[in-house]
């Protein structure tokens, strides 16, 4: 057993009661003494007085009498008392007489006046000799103070005793105790009845012990939960960063394919449709955890499949589709244009007969379909299912779902006017065509005009592989009267049956003819000798003539006639095609002047 510190209660209430009843026990010897002395003094003049009052008549008569030997005797035998220290005599008239005395005689001294007949004869003074009573009283006193002292001691005993029995053990008992409180075990305080069932103030101190224990312990337990709970949210808290953190990736994951997805329907085309479908169908479909992913077109009523992503990599074996026009419930929720969500198809089967049995024969469990919508209007369906029993549809899936169906009917969407837009553009370019063949084409006759001639003689002007350029000049002689003659509409097929006839004659060979205003025609041909050139014009002329178009104002043929002005030009003298057109107007202008109807050239002497 663990003893207490030197400074015990035991220690100190020795210390108090040592001083305490040694200072007692002196004040008790002291006073004692003192009342001792006091009483043995009192005794001892009383005793001393008997003694002299006895011999005061005797002694005032010796006085009287002037009998000193008397008086001396006298004296002497008052003397004798033990009590009796110093004793001297003094008459009036100036006798002394003494006995005993071996001191002066001090203020303490008793006196008697002597009288004999009311006479003052003189006074007998004497003195108490107290030291045999302070011996006595000095005896009387070690034995109390031995006796007192015996006393102390046995106190001391008795209450160190006391003292160790009731307090210091009981409290050495629960320091002992209190030293296996321990706060990290908890362990409960079993404190002995000896100590809880005591009557007095330490039963307090182990009660207090015993509720600090219980209130520490509570406050262990309490603080154990706190540290249980506390571990457990963060145990909550860790796995609901982990599961948000997965779920944000996979959500990031998801947004990227859409993403991508999204970017791909830009360049998306019918043909690589299934490609772009099947890199978004793929991943998100494992992302979330669904079994298969199908897009259907509706088309009177019928649903077609047009991509299907299956998980198990199993082919669909009714993509020839499926009537939803029995399918009242789906129809009815279709129309409100929001998504059907069947976590379990069981729900289907008292409510849908039709649908429950479709869904059955593709053997689906549970199902999402999204509506794809064109503006308005359904045209489609994005069916995620899966097969392996009821499953909850979650908002992550119904979400990504949802966004697939929207880019699914952007691609449509864009696929569609990308359709639209490449039929417009078709037309629109044959519209060009049929325009830039309308501006360049002579309405009348169907012969190239102006604008295709002239950039064509620019053209072979500047060609590296033109040897030569010959223009020719074609003009109807006298149309101005044929038109007055004939009118105006007949002025027209007139000139309709001239163009046929020049085309005949240049086209089959490579050449070419235009109208180039009212009743002038011009002629190219390329890499043409002079020769060639004069014989086709000449031939042309003779074609018109053999037309035998009536033409009364045309002296002297009287048949519709051309005049030709040739020009003949080789590369190397690098004229311009001004030049070209003005020689070869030139040439038309002589054949005017030498009576129309003929073929000139220029230079002159080309044949
Ligand atoms: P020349 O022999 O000197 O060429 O005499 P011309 O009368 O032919 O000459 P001119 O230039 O004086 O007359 C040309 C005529 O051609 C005038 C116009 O009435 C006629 N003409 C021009 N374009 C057309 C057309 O498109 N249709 C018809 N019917 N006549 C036209
Ligand atoms: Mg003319
Ligand atoms: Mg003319």
């Amino acid at each position: 057993m663990t003893s207490l510190p030197m400074k015990t209660l035991r220690h100190k209430i020795i210390a108090i009661m040592v001083v305490a009843t040694g200072l007692l026990a002196l004040l008790n010897i002291s006073i004692q003494a003192y009342v001792d002395y006091q009483q043995e003094m009192k005794q001892a003049e009383d005793n001393t007085l008997r003694h002299v009052r006895s011999l005061y008549y005797p002694i005032s008569e010796a006085l009287w009498d002037l009998d000193l030997r008397q008086l001396e005797q006298l004296l002497i035998s008052v003397s004798k008392d033990s009590n009796i220290q110093n004793i001297q005599l003094k008459s009036t008239d100036g006798t002394m007489l003494d006995a005993n005395v071996s001191e002066p005689l001090t203020s303490t001294t008793h006196s008697y006046d002597l009288r004999h007949h009311g006479r003052m004869l003189g006074t007998l003074s004497y003195q108490i000799d107290d030291s045999k009573i302070q011996e006595e009283v000095l005896s009387r006193l070690a034995l109390g103070f031995l006796l007192n002292t015996l006393e102390a001691l046995v106190i001391i005993a008795i209450v160190v005793v006391v003292v160790y029995s009731l307090v210091t053990k009981p409290l050495n008992e629960l320091y002992t105790i209190s030293k296996t409180i321990n706060p990290q075990t908890s362990s409960k305080l079993k404190l002995p009845n000896s100590l809880t069932q005591r009557q007095d103030e330490l039963s307090y101190v182990a009660k207090a012990l015993q509720n600090l224990n219980n209130a520490s312990r509570r406050a262990i337990a309490a603080q154990r939960r706190t540290e249980r709970q506390l571990l457990h949210h963060q145990n909550q808290l860790e796995q609901s960063i982990e599961i948000q953190t997965k779920a944000y990736k996979t959500q990031s994951k998801l947004h990227r394919i859409l993403a991508d997805m999204s970017l791909n329907i830009l360049t998306c085309s019918e043909d690589n449709m299934a490609t772009v479908m099947y890199r978004a169908f793929e991943p998100i479909g494992r992302l979330l955890d669904i079994d298969r992913l199908s897009v259907l077109t509706i088309d009177d009523n019928i649903a077609h499949y047009r991509y299907s992503w299956r998980a198990d990599g199993s082919k669909n074996p009714y993509l020839e589709g499926f009537n939803i026009g029995s399918m009242a419930l789906l129809q009815r929720r279709l129309l409100s244009l929001e998504p059907i969500v069947i976590n379990d198809i069981e729900f289907l089967k008292s409510q849908a007969d039709s649908e429950y049995s479709m869904m059955k024969k593709l053997g689906i469990d549970s199902v999402a379909i999204f509506p794809l919508i064109d503006g308005k209007a359904i045209f489609g369906l994005l069916i995620a299912s899966n097969i392996h029993g009821a499953h909850d549809w979650s908002d992550t899936q119904r979400a990504i779902l949802s966004r697939l169906s929207t880019t699914v009917s952007e691609m449509h969407l864009r696929l569609r006017s990308q359709k639209e837009m490449t039929a417009l553009q078709e037309e629109l370019i044959e519209a060009n065509q049929r325009l830039h063949i309308a501006a360049e084409t002579d309405e009348l006759t169907g012969l190239p005009n102006r604008r295709p001639f002239m950039s064509e003689l620019e053209h072979h002007t500047h060609s590296l592989f033109v040897s030569s350029i010959t223009t020719m000049m074609i003009d109807v002689d006298h149309f101005k009267q044929y038109n007055d003659l004939y009118g105006h509409v007949q002025g027209d097929f007139a000139l309709r049956y001239v163009a046929n006839t020049l085309k005949q004659v240049l086209v089959p060979c490579g050449h070419m003819v235009a109208r180039i205003g009212g009743e002038e025609f011009c002629a190219l041909l390329v890499n043409v000798s002079a020769q060639e050139a004069m014989t086709l014009a000449e031939k042309m002329r003779q074609e018109i003539i053999s037309l035998n178009i009536p033409h009364s104002g045309n002296n002297p043929f009287n048949v519709l006639s051309i005049s030709v002005g040739v020009a003949h030009q080789l590369a190397e003298e690098q004229l311009t095609t001004q030049q070209l057109l003005e020689s070869a107007d030139a040439a038309l202008y002589r054949a005017k002047q030498n009576g129309r109807n003929q073929v000139q050239s220029e230079p002159s002497n080309l044949d």
